[in-house]
């Protein structure tokens, strides 16, 4: 079995899923008493928030990249950043380390294409649903057509992750607000939804709603667990 590096934090709330869906992945897998073998580094998310919404991506990025180096000197065999938004450093962590990444973006993309998915909608926060880096990705590596709520609800979704999920805090008002954003982009031709903030699965899930859904920590956990076990 490879030992799987997470890089954690962004925030705590979701990574305990990440921890807790790769050990039932694991143990469903193998059996026993077997659990998988994780390199953990958990950062402090405050200062990488506020690096991020002064646009300061360099010096977030940083912070990821020797924290990659300690996941990689602990004996990880491959890498994972644990939130979708900070894929947007993805190219400087990969060039810190030189064990791979393997992308959320890539892994949810492969899901959509072997469910023949065409166009599907995006939640996440501003940066992953506005920017190239992860809408374009997924549209130029996928052929995906990836369409976004207007930019009232954008906001709305954005707020609710840093000013509620990341905080553990689950509001049955932001649970409609979310159902709602979700019928409306089903409204205009989604024919799935990408859950493309990792906390989002928190809030939401396949009972609230009847298109479906893709939680990305979700995929890119199984995807470490078949990872870990090739
Ligand atoms: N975990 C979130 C994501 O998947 C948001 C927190 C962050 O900014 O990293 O994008």
């Amino acid at each position: 079995m490879k030992t799987i590096g997470l890089l954690g934090g962004m925030s705590w709330e979701s990574t305990v899923g990440y921890y807790r869906a790769i050990n039932e992945g694991v143990r469903q897998q193998l059996g026993g008493l077997h659990s998988a073998q994780i390199v953990m580094c958990s950062v402090d998310f405050d200062p990488i928030e506020k690096l991020q919404h002064s646009g300061d991506w360099q010096a977030a990025g940083r912070i990821l990249a020797d924290s990659s180096r300690a996941i990689e000197a602990g004996g990880a065999d491959f890498l994972l950043i644990c939130t979708n938004t900070m894929h947007k450093v993805a190219d400087q962590v990969e060039k810190a380390v030189h064990i791979p990444l393997l992308h959320i973006a890539d892994a949810t993309g492969d899901v959509l294409v072997r469910d023949g998915v065409k166009k599907v909608g995006l939640l996440g926060t501003t940066f992953t649903m506005e920017e190239t880096f992860y809408r374009g990705r997924l549209a130029e590596k996928f052929n995906l057509d990836v369409i976004i709520p207007d930019s009232e609800d954008r906001q709305l979704v954005h707020d609710i992750i840093y000013q509620e999920l990341c905080l553990g805090k689950i509001r049955p008002q932001a649970r409609l607000a979310y159902t709602r954003i979700v019928e409306s982009l089903a409204c205009s031709g989604a024919e799935a939804v990408i859950l493309g903030c990792t906390e989002i699965g928190m809030l939401i899930g396949r009972n609230d709603i009847d298109i479906p859904l893709y939680d990305t920590a979700e995929i890119h956990a199984a995807k470490a667990v078949e990872s870990a076990l090739l």
